[in-house]
């Protein structure tokens, strides 16, 4: 950015916050500053205006879908066979499952949701380092139900324009009554979205009816309640202050970028020095330079948090792209090129000033990095899942204590051993070990058939817990030795393995 266009932003700045303006002429003179200034910034209230464009069409259509299946996807139903539940998404804390569509997740495997969400980390660093904030701009749950908020607000109480002016004039009865219904529409909105959230967790129909006919867990109506509360106060009143103060991903954003990362950027090399369209033309005919923007503010007042994007990077700027929508309606109506706002970098802005082509590194060693670390990972995680064993076996030794000697000398080491059937059918296995050639095993309460094999059954989608005795009638028993337990599926011939050790004196 150059000392010009630095020079004339600072002075807007300066123009605009008194705060500030004293602040500097103190610096100038050499004093101290005053210490009356406060800390922080008494909300404005921001009163959006509406706007059409592609950016404001890109953000309806992402609007729509995720809310769509944010409300919809609980009723979706997946066929998993008799012994499952139908629903696609569902998690299932009774039965400790997560499903979703063809996947189940047990819950010794929460690593696979630990992994999704290093996953979902990096693409938010890719994206990041691709273009910004997109996230926040487009995706976020507090930028896409604000933004419903907003829409519902100008509905009911009109836009920018009739909505301050309503505020300001005394309020009669029908500011009341709009106020009223506003509320009473972000309301539903949010016990809409508290009651969506509940059917996550069971039968999405079956609770729908429960809910209806007051039968359904209290925890149900105590989570709808606390989601009602929050929707309703972090869109409907918060708004851009959890953006801005609550949100870390706002400051982690802001150390992981780059200076070639696509943001929201008003090309003050075009922009500067701004005035008024005629005023541009003279001063064009005459020769002398004239910017394109001719401070209409449009983009100041289309911004959902109230950010003058002139002003430079700023980090309440959630990268919407609403003010490049409203700034190049401004430059279409006055007859000059779109794209003043546009997605750029400050690179480009140095280039174009020094007469040189701006260009776009998407391809750098960072988003190289990133995209390689998501490509391996989910990789991973896909062949980890396609590939994983339907069934497994969980051995524990007996802590105390850890071997009896038994009046013959022989010596035994007691174990507790978890069987794990993940099928949606029943299923026989046999129990094995190896390791001990001396010794017997035996399993308590179940009779071992006549073949001497141990025979265990466990239910479709279930686990069963056998307590096994090993037994060593070897001459000198060893203080310690690797065992390896074994399960075979009787039908199939699957296997899984457990090991652990004996112990001896
Ligand atoms: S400055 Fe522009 S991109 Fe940033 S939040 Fe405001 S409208 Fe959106
Ligand atoms: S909308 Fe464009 S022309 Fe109007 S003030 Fe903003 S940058 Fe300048």
């Amino acid at each position: 950015m150059t000392a010009l266009a630095l020079s004339m932003m600072l002075d807007r700045a300066v123009s605009e916050a008194p705060g500030l303006a004293r602040l500097v002429a103190k610096a100038e003179v050499g004093g101290e500053p005053p210490d009356d200034i406060p800390l922080y910034a008494p909300r404005r209230k921001i009163y959006p205006q509406r706007t059409h464009g592609t950016f404001r069409r890109i953000k309806w259509a992402v609007l729509v879908v995720t809310l769509g299946i944010y409300y919809l996807l609980p009723f979706v139903r997946w066929n998993r066979g008799l012994n499952a539940p139908s629903q696609a998404v569902l998690v299932d804390f009774p039965a400790r499952r997560f499903f979703f569509f063809f996947i189940e997740i047990w819950p010794q495997e929460v690593y696979y949701l630990t992994g999704l969400l290093i996953l979902a980390s990096i693409v938010l660093f890719l994206s990041n380092a691709v273009a910004g904030r997109v996230w926040c701009g487009y995706l976020c749950p507090q930028t896409v139900w604000t933004d419903l908020f907003f829409a519902i607000e100008r509905l009911v109480e009109g836009d920018r324009r009739e909505h301050m002016l309503r505020d300001q004039r005394k309020w009669t009865l029908e500011t009341y009554a709009r106020k009223g219904v506003k509320h009473i529409l972000w309301l539903i909105v949010a016990w809409w979205t508290g009651g969506a959230w509940v059917l996550y967790f069971a039968d999405a129909p079956t609770l729908v009816k429960h809910l209806a006919t007051l039968q359904a867990p209290f925890i149900a109506y105590l989570w709808i309640g606390i989601l009602t509360f929050t929707t309703y106060t972090l869109a409907g009143h918060m708004r851009e202050q959890v953006c801005l103060y609550m949100c870390p991903w706002l400051r982690i954003q802001a150390a992981l970028t780059d200076e070639y990362a696509l943001n929201v950027t008003y090309r003050y090399d075009r922009g500067e020095p701004r005035c008024a369209a005629a005023k541009a033309q003279e001063l064009r005919a005459q020769g002398k330079p004239a910017g394109d923007c001719v401070n209409c503010k449009q983009c100041v007042r289309v911004c959902p948090t109230g950010v003058d994007i002139r002003n430079g990077a700023d980090l309440g700027c959630i990268q919407c792209g609403l003010c490049i929508d409203a700034c190049n309606a401004m430059m279409t109506k006055i007859g000059r090129a779109t794209g003043l706002i546009a997605y750029d970098t400050d690179i480009n802005i140095k280039r174009r000033m020094e007469g040189k082509q701006p260009f776009v590194k998407l391809v750098r060693l960072r988003t190289a990095l990133y995209a390689a670390v998501i490509a391996i990972a989910g990789g991973m995680m896909i062949y980890t899942l396609a590939t994983r064993d339907s069934e497994g076996i969980n051995v524990i030794h007996d802590r105390n204590p850890m071997y009896v000697r038994l009046s013959d000398g022989a010596v035994r080491n007691g174990y507790a051993i978890r069987i794990v059937n993940k099928q949606l059918r029943k299923r026989d296995f046999i129990l094995a070990f190896d390791g001990m050639p001396a010794s017997l095993i035996d399993f308590v309460g179940v009779p071992p058939r006549e073949d001497g094999q141990l025979l265990i059954d466990v239910g479709p989608d279930q686990t069963r817990e056998v307590r096994v005795l090993v037994t060593d009638y070897g001459d000198t028993p060893p203080a310690s030795t690797a065992i390896v337990f074994r399960l075979t599926d009787v039908a199939t011939g699957e296997q899984a393995e457990a090991r652990d050790h004996f112990f001896g004196p």
